[in-house]
């Protein structure tokens, strides 16, 4: 077979990190449902736990169904290494914690998911880590932001709320002149519409709860090493330049190279913090991936037509969706993100907050759900529901206004999402 970089995305979906089972010839990935594995001798065991040889001691570290995605994953960003863990969010501290110390700070694009606002503004907090807000269409506050504190840079590429794209190349410059890794989440836009890492990113973190996933069926979430970041250059990365007590003093990345960031991951990362995914959602996942661009395919095809269609609705007020020609941000779409602006968008009504709340209850194909990237087209009121403890301005400034709902477009027949749609906005208009 031909190199991996010589084959194409919708080949890799469905081989990267897939063979044949070797003892049973199984096609499709086993779910090795197991927490220990038998050592060959105590010489085998030995060399396992002092990372001399890389192998399968217990599933919080490693285990096949997961080391298989885990590759598969790296291969479809174009990294070198990938570590899945429990969540979205274990995904997030899992790749700052090797970066990060008491009375560090990041410097974090606004325009984030809720979830990631809180765990940000409130969570970290407790480690003594920091997160500065910043609004990333604003180069030069990116910039001045970051100070000799500063560990990493953070952003969605497409982000939450509505759509809005970032200029990951132009980011990425700056963290690189800085001398910091950049971190893009890029759940939303799925390694098949965005590549961040070809874009000069460091990390990419996903929540595969999501697109790759697919359905809605498991949590997980994953860290992906380029494997291009000199973590012994600043001697601002001392749990990998340094050496690791635990482990009788080794230097991850004297030791392991451009491998250091994962390897370290697994080993003092999963060993300490547990935040591991399970193999059974391992398989799921798996079985997702394999048909992630025939979906992103449809689901941005299907995102352009209700957005097209809800732009010339007379009860709509605006629609946030990148990929409208409309959109201030048509011409970012079309150069970094050729492939479509993803299919989660916002859309205003011009009646406030009781017709978002009509429409919600008078659609019935599309359901009222906290989930995005799935199968199904999903919607939701923010100001009624994830963002109902923030004050107004705050709800307006984040994009969660009390006219505006949030729709993640699925893959069902778009006339079918359309009319459920058109039916709900009647309903909801009616006076
Ligand atoms: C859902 C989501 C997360 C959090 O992931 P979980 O799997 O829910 O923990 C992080 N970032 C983005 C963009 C998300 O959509």
């Amino acid at each position: 077979m031909k190199e991996a970089k010589l084959l194409g995305f919708e080949t890799l979906q469905i081989h990267g990190g897939a063979q044949p089972d070797a003892t049973t010839g199984a096609r499709q990935i086993p779910i090795y449902q197991t927490t220990g594995y038998v050592f060959k001798d105590v010489e085998h065991a030995a060399a396992l736990f002092d990372l001399k040889e890389i192998g399968y001691i217990y599933s919080r570290l490693t285990n096949p169904t997961i080391a298989a995605l885990q590759e598969r994953i790296a291969t479809l960003e174009g990294g070198i290494g990938t570590v899945c863990c429990s969540s979205g969010h274990a995904a997030q501290i899992m790749a700052l914690f090797p970066l990060m110390q008491v009375g560090k700070n990041i410097v974090v694009s606004r325009r984030l998911y809720g979830g990631t606002i809180t765990q940000f503004s409130q969570t970290i907090k407790r480690f003594g880590w920091e997160a500065k807000f910043i609004d990333f269409d604003d180069m030069d506050a990116v910039a001045s932001a970051i100070d000799a504190d500063t560990q990493a840079v953070f952003c969605e590429g497409i982000s939450n709320p509505g759509g809005h794209l970032i200029d990951i190349p132009a980011v990425a410059k700056i963290a690189d002149q800085a001398g910091l890794p950049l971190i893009v989440d890029n759940t939303t836009a799925t390694p098949y519409l965005c590549n961040p890492i070809e874009m000069g990113a460091t990390l990419v973190i996903h929540s595969t709860t999501k697109y790759l996933t697919g359905n809605g069926t498991v949590t997980g979430g994953c860290v992906v090493d380029s494997g291009k970041f000199d973590w012994s250059a600043s001697g601002k990365y001392p749990s990998l330049s340094e050496p690791e007590e635990a482990y009788h003093g080794l230097k991850f990345h004297e030791t392991f190279g451009q491998y250091a960031f994962t390897l370290h991951s697994i080993a003092v990362g999963l060993r300490d913090l547990g935040m591991t995914m399970n193999p059974q959602a391992a398989h799921y996942t798996l079985l997702g991936i394999e048909t992630l661009s025939l979906r992103m395919q449809r689901h941005v095809e299907n995102a352009l037509s209700v957005a097209q269609w809800l732009e010339k609705h007379p009860a709509i007020e605006n629609v946030s969706y990148a990929g409208l020609k409309s959109s201030p941000q048509s011409h970012m779409q079309r150069t970094i993100y050729p492939k479509g602006a993803g299919a989660l968008f916002c859309f205003s009504m011009k009646d406030g907050y009781n017709s978002c709340v009509r429409l919600v209850e008078s659609l019935e194909l599309i359901s009222h759900v906290a989930n995005l990237g799935d199968a199904k087209t999903l919607i939701i009121h923010s100001a009624s529901t994830t963002h109902r403890q923030l004050s107004p301005e705050q709800q307006v400034s984040a994009g969660a206004g009390p006219n505006v709902l949030r729709i993640s477009v699925g893959i069902e027949s778009v006339e079918d999402i359309i009319d459920d749609l058109d039916q709900a906005i009647a309903e909801a208009t009616k006076v």
